[in-house]
């Protein structure tokens, strides 16, 4: 084929294809071409320091060609087998992850973060039906939240604003208030103020019906919704709210998982152990498709039997194919190989040191992460802490762009107001990356405050 050039591509693009999150469709896309490390080439040759590492999945880092290899040696040996059945890779992988949680779980495998969160959700309420509890549907979600794309997931987000277009939704899904460590009610210290957001759990549990709640469901930190980081006395109180009144505890790991805050898992921090886990992205460091839904072994239990209608009737195609398990557990091998779970706390640590000035600024109202997941809110003023709008946080996206290091808003609000820069950069980062990341933002960030 005769090569195209960028603007050739520009121009096919803007007329097939339907980007994500885009409301522009004339805005032009950086169109990658190569990536090494944590670094993109795009078509024109221009190079980008990707701080997002994709969508927050390519944990490992790029350009990694042992997990190619061990992809293509499985594509090879046998690109699929259905799970209806079994194969060697999903058995290894299991092995691996139960090895990661430091736990025996049982794994349902599928293709993306919204099925392993579908997954869980059926799972859940079937769990209950053939345990005595057949009423047992609804879950409680945060707001805020972000729990995938499908209709289920849409109805556990708590971002109403992206969601309401796509209603009526599946019902049974109901919201509190996320604990957000920077919002702490006067009077209220951020570990008070975490529990009180735990205990309207339990308001909320006692308010439905007897018996009606199935699971909650939580990031334990909440990613897309602002970075928000509570006290890891939150999650704990939430376990025993969930133990006291029998409703399952899943933790949503699709972001949080595979070292993203700094240890293996998001609950890890609290020292909690949930009872359904979703995993995806950092599974593969994004190389293939993955997801899984880890249940603890009782509740599988509840699956088992002579009674052909107790099994899951549940089925995923492409869910758990052998090339992508074999790459994960070569991705899980380099991830303790290189140390990048402890990498990513201590950068997170750094990161927080580095930035912390920021926060002299006018309009930074916090600077806040844990392991290398990091953002920084802007607010209009410091004492009411009402989200900033307008064009800052674009021209700071767009200048750090233009210097070559990508970065991301995400939202304080459920009206979507994207007002907290976000960095979640590959945990493999080197120590210059690092340094091209905090003067960048920084740089940016300083130069449009002054600006405003
Ligand atoms: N859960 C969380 C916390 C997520 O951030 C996402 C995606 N960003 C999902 C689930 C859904 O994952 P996917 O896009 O792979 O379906």
């Amino acid at each position: 084929m005769a090569k195209v050039s960028t603007s050739q591509l520009h121009e096919k693009d803007r007329a097939n294809i339907w980007h994500a999150m885009r409301a522009d469709s004339n805005a032009k896309s950086v169109i990658a071409k190569k990536a090494e490390g944590a670094w993109i080439t795009d078509s024109d040759g221009n190079k980008y320091l990707d701080g997002m590492a994709g969508l927050w999945c390519v944990n490992a880092g790029y350009g990694r060609k042992e997990l190619a290899d061990v992809a293509y040696e499985q594509l090879m040996e046998m690109p699929y087998f259905p799970l209806t059945q079994s194969h060697e890779p999903a058995i290894e992988l299991a092995e691996k992850l139960n090895e990661w949680l430091g736990d025996d779980y049982v794994y349902f495998f599928s293709n993306s973060g919204s099925e392993a969160n579908e997954t869980a959700f059926k799972i859940a309420r079937q769990y209950h039906h053939q345990t005595g509890n057949p009423r047992k549907y609804k879950f409680i979600a945060r707001y805020r939240a972000y729990h995938g794309n499908t209709m289920a997931t849409m109805a556990a987000g708590g971002q109403n604003e992206r969601a309401y277009k796509y209603e009526p939704f599946p019902a049974g899904f109901l919201h509190v208030t996320p604990p957000d460590s920077y919002r702490v009610p006067e009077g209220e210290t951020v570990e008070s103020w975490s529990i009180k957001c735990a205990n309207e759990i339990e308001q909320m549990i006692k308010w439905e019906v007897k018996d009606t709640v199935a699971a909650v469901i939580m990031e334990p930190m909440i990613t897309g919704g602002g970075i928000l980081i509570p006290h890891d006395s939150y999650m704990r109180r939430v376990r025993e709210i969930c133990d006291e009144y029998n409703v399952l505890l899943i933790s949503d790991e699709v972001i949080n998982g595979f070292g993203r805050t700094g240890k293996r898992f998001g609950f890890q921090h609290s020292g909690v152990k949930p009872d359904i886990i979703s995993m995806a992205k950092g599974i593969t460091s994004a190389y293939l498709p993955l997801s899984a839904t880890a249940v603890r072994k009782e509740i599988f239990e509840a699956f088992q039997g002579s009674d052909d209608y107790n099994h899951l009737r549940h089925v995923n195609t492409f869910g758990g194919n052998p090339a992508a398990c074999k790459l994960a557990i070569k991705n899980l091998e380099i991830m303790e190989e290189e140390k990048l779970v402890e990498r990513s706390a201590e950068l997170g640590e750094r990161l927080l040191e580095e930035m912390a000035e920021l926060k002299e600024l006018p309009y930074v109202g916090d600077v806040r992460g844990r392991g290398l997941l990091f953002g920084i809110e802007m607010v209009k003023d410091k004492d009411t802490k009402e989200p900033l709008e307008g064009e800052v946080l674009g021209k700071i996206v767009a200048g750090c762009k233009q210097d070559g290091l990508i970065i991301a808003k995400t939202s304080d609000t459920a009206a979507g107001n994207n007002n907290i820069l976000t960095l979640s950069p590959p945990l493999s980062i080197t120590e210059d990356d690092f340094q091209f990341i905090v003067k960048t933002v920084k740089k940016h960030v300083k130069e449009q405050v002054s600006n405003a």
